[in-house]
Order: structure tokens, then sequence, then C-alpha cells
């Protein structure tokens, strides 16, 4: 909606007109933005970006409230999901946990889709082998997803556990829908709902949504400076929309995020994720993935509310991941 950014503390009609002309439209889009980018679309002190993000959250009533009491008993329900890696679940405090977005960020070939495979695996596993007897809903936006891959991965827990397994049951708890752009992939949240919705008293609840790539669509999409802060939006709501996926149905949710190897005048360090600091300050853990010698993989987890920062190796093998 057209708003009078005029009508924020701190705003006079040059900064807002400059604020209009980068992109920033809407009181939502400066509530979600940074002070750095704020400051240097209207050309002003960061302190004073800060406070007009600020007014733009009070405006914009973004979040609510909920009383604590209600939030620890929707906690006690945090399940773990195992990696099926002894280091990388350590580093966790046990494994992925669900009512939380982890993201997975790293080059092209670090691992990011291996993982997502062997979490929509481990999670349909009983909870004594670190899964949470549950589906698995996959956003794919890249086409990557790979049924054969699932396959070999099943009878890689054959061998582990020296018990059968039968890859057909656990395709049969994979639901995947391709995602052709943004728009179709945002709305793609709304049918895993209802699905998870279809699924909560079956015996295989949704315990796991992936999207794999997140950030693909919006990075090809959106390109040039003035429709910065409408991606960043867009992204930002999408990213809510999983949140509330994950605590509704008690689930993880793993969303990948590709680093780019070559520097882009766009989306500024090659190093920092594409999407930055809105899947940054959105996601509760963020696991950066680099190659490492071999099928080695380095899984560095880089910023967590409860857990200290580490690493941990894992190996990406035709069975799937091992230490
Ligand atoms: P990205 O981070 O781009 O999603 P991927 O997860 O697709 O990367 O990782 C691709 C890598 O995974 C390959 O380069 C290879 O090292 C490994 N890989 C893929 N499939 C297999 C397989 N069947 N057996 C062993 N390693 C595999
Ligand atoms: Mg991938």
């Amino acid at each position: 909606s057209e708003v009078l950014l005029e009508e924020l503390d701190h705003v006079g009609p040059a900064t807002a007109q400059k604020l209009k002309d980068a992109g920033f439209t809407t009181i939502e889009a400066i509530a979600v933005s940074s002070p750095a980018e704020l400051a240097t679309a209207a050309e002003i002190g960061e302190s004073t970006a800060s406070k007009i993000i600020l007014a733009a959250r009070q405006s914009a009533d973004i979040g609510g409230f909920e009383t604590g009491d209600i939030v620890m008993e929707r906690r006690k329900l945090v399940g773990k999901l195992s990696t099926g890696c002894t280091e990388f679940d350590e580093m966790m405090g046990g494994g992925i946990d669900t009512q939380a977005i982890t993201e997975l960020y790293g080059e092209f070939g670090s691992g990011k889709t291996q993982v997502a495979h062997q979490l929509a695996v481990n999670v349909q596993l009983p909870k004594e082998q670190g899964g949470l007897s549950g589906s698995v809903v996959i956003i794919d936006t890249e086409n990557t997803f790979r049924p054969e891959r699932i396959k070999q991965m099943v009878e890689g827990l054959s061998e582990k556990y020296g018990q059968e397994y039968d890859p057909e049951e656990f395709l049969k708890h994979i639901h995947v829908a391709r995602a052709y752009n943004s728009n179709h992939q945002i709305l793609l949240v709304d049918s895993a709902m209802e699905l998870a919705n279809e699924l909560k008293d079956s015996d295989m609840p949704v315990r796991l949504f992936i999207v794999d790539s997140l950030t693909a669509h919006f990075r090809a999409e959106y390109i040039g400076r003035g429709t910065l802060a409408d991606r960043q939006q867009k992204l930002n709501k999408h990213l809510h929309g999983l949140q509330k996926c994950g605590d509704l149905y008690n689930a993880s949710v793993i969303v990948t995020n590709q680093v780019m190897s070559k520097p882009d005048a766009f989306f500024g360090d090659p190093t920092k994720p594409i999407g930055g600091h809105i899947v940054g300050h959105t996601a509760t853990f963020r696991l950066y993935l680099r190659k490492s010698k071999g099928d080695k993989r380095i899984v560095k987890l880089v910023d967590s509310p409860n857990l200290p920062d580490g690493e941990a190796i894992i190996s990406v093998t035709t069975p799937g991941l091992r230490d």
C-alpha cells in the first residue's frame, strides 16, 4: 500500500523522495531493511536510519505478542532431527531443531542439496534412530531433487543399521513441488501448509519443510538497486511463512542459499550469502558449508541463539552423509 513515508519520525520530504526513488515505497519495506542499506539509499547517517527503521517497525506493527507460558509450552515440544553425522549433530546440540529455520549456505557443489536429501530420509526414521517419524515437503526451485539419490541414501541406511528399509516407502513420504518463480514459490508455502494440515493426524505428519534453493528465483528476478527493498520484503514474508509452518507443525525448516563465487556489484561481498541480512535475521541457525578434501565438507555453525559457534566435518558419500 502506498503510504506517506513523511509520517514517520525523522523522515522529511527530501528523505521520503530519496527512499521512494530507491524502492522503499512502503513502511513495511523500511521496517525490514538494515540501517546501512537505508543510509545509502537516502543519503543519511546510519543512526538516523536506525531511528527511521524503528519508527517504521512500530508503525507497521511487525510481530505480535504472546505470553511466556504459551511460548514455553511450544518450546517443550522442540524435536531434534539427526543429520546422521556425530560431529554435526553434536554441534547442533543433538540435531536440527524443529520450530526453527536452519539456513544452509555455501558455494555451488558445497553439499547443500545433499544435506537436504539426507534430512528428507532421516526425518522418516523413528526417534530412536534420530528421526521425527514424519513426512517431508520439498519446494524445489532448481530442479535438483533426485529420487534416485533418495534411493541410494535409503540403501545406505539399510547398510548402516543392518536392517531392511524400502526406498519406495521413503519416496512416498516425500512431497515435492517445483517452483517456477518467486511468486509461485511463496504460494507453495500455503499449499505446503494445507498438506501439513491434512497429514496432521496421520501416522506420518509433516515434520520437515525444505526450500532448495530459497534465493535462486529472487536473485534472478530482482536485478537492480531500485527493487532491492521489494525483494527483501518478499523474502522476509516468505521466511515468516516458513517459520509459521515450523511452529504450527513442530517441524524443522531447511532453506538453502547459494554464495556466489564471483563478486557481484549488486549483491556485494561474495562471501556473504544472497539475501544478506534478511535471511540472516530470520533464520535461527545458519550453517556455512564448504568443500574440503575429496568427499569431505566443513560445516560451520555461524549464528545460533543458544549454541556456541563451531565446525564439523562430514563426508558426502554415495550411501549418504557420514562422519
Ligand atoms: P549444492 O551445495 O550446490 O546444492 P550438492 O549438494 O548438489 O551441492 O552437492 C553436489 C556434490 O555432492 C557433488 O559434487 C558430489 O561431490 C556429491 N554427490 C552428489 N551425488 C553423489 C552421489 N550419488 N554419491 C556421492 N557423492 C555425491
Ligand atoms: Mg543445490
